[in-house]
């Protein structure tokens, strides 16, 4: 069910993240380098059409780490 990838959603630690860029390579959807020199994620829905897990698995940091999205409210 794809339902349960849009469940969780990336998300950089800056205190850890170094900048290398790899993550943006990995999936350029998702993330991006801020103007602080940070990974960052742009839209974390958009990683059910890519392979986040190798970013979260190969960022050299461990900076990337999935949360469980917010429950709809509105
Ligand atoms: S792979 Fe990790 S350390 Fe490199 S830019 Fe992305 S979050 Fe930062």
């Amino acid at each position: 069910m794809s339902e349960e990838n849009t469940a969780k959603t990336p998300t950089v630690d800056p205190d850890l993240c170094i900048g290398c860029g790899l993550c943006v390579t990995t999936c350029a959807d998702v993330f991006q380098l801020g103007d602080d020199g940070k990974s960052f994620v742009k839209d974390g829905s958009a990683c059910a059409n890519c392979n986040c897990q190798e970013a979260v698995d190969n960022c050299p940091a461990h900076a990337i780490s999935w949360v469980e999205k917010e429950p709809q409210t509105n």
